[in-house]
């Protein structure tokens, strides 16, 4: 009788560990997949800077969304709502192959966007969706990345204002930037 309740504990941690895991892996910040659909179930278009043929009430079009708070604007290609919660998908034209990771510049610009439609609508953005031609991610809107996107502001007004600023140059951070080898002063790798 104890060795078989021994077992059921057993096997009911086990059970318990491998959701937990599932979890974890679930809940990592950016997912790579092969799958280029659009929003999820239940997501309704609420804005797109696409060119449509037929225009549909309820949806805005193309129009420059600016955040007061952030002072930054931009044109996200869908936003998709599902009551106050939005879904943003940004295409890519380019290919991402074996990379991890979406390019730095474009997981910048998806998460500026999140800051953007907090600020300007109010709804809360859960994650959004870079599609390139081969892959695309799925990127939770994390504390972290938010942090990341004000820092990098910060930066760039503190450089506009006062011509000073020092470049993190890397070959993983500038391998997809067309200023390297072109207009770009720091880069030397
Ligand atoms: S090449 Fe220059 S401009 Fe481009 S990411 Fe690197 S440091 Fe920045």
């Amino acid at each position: 009788m104890g060795i078989k309740i021994m077992q059921y504990i057993i096997t009911l941690l086990i059970i318990f560990f491998v959701l937990l895991f599932l979890v974890i892996i679930n809940r990592k910040p950016i997912k790579k997949l092969k799958s280029k659909s659009l929003a999820p179930f239940g997501y309704r278009l609420f804005y797109t800077d696409q060119n449509t043929r037929t225009k549909r009430n309820n949806v805005i079009y193309k129009r420059i969304l600016y955040s007061q708070k952030y002072n930054i604007q931009g044109k996200p290609d869908f936003i998709y709502k599902k009551f106050k919660t939005c879904y943003i998908i940004e295409l890519k034209s380019g290919s991402i192959k074996d990379d991890p990771m979406p390019h730095t510049g474009d997981l910048m610009q998806l998460v500026a966007y999140f800051l953007i439609i907090e600020d300007l609508f109010g709804y809360k953005v859960k994650k959004g969706k870079l599609i390139y031609s081969d892959y695309c991610f799925v990127v939770r809107n994390t504390r972290r990345l938010r942090k990341t996107v004000l820092s990098i502001l910060e930066d760039m007004r503190y450089m506009l204002k006062t011509g000073k600023g020092e470049a993190n140059c890397s070959f993983v951070h500038c391998r997809y930037c067309m200023c390297k080898n072109t207009v770009c002063e720091f880069y030397n790798i």
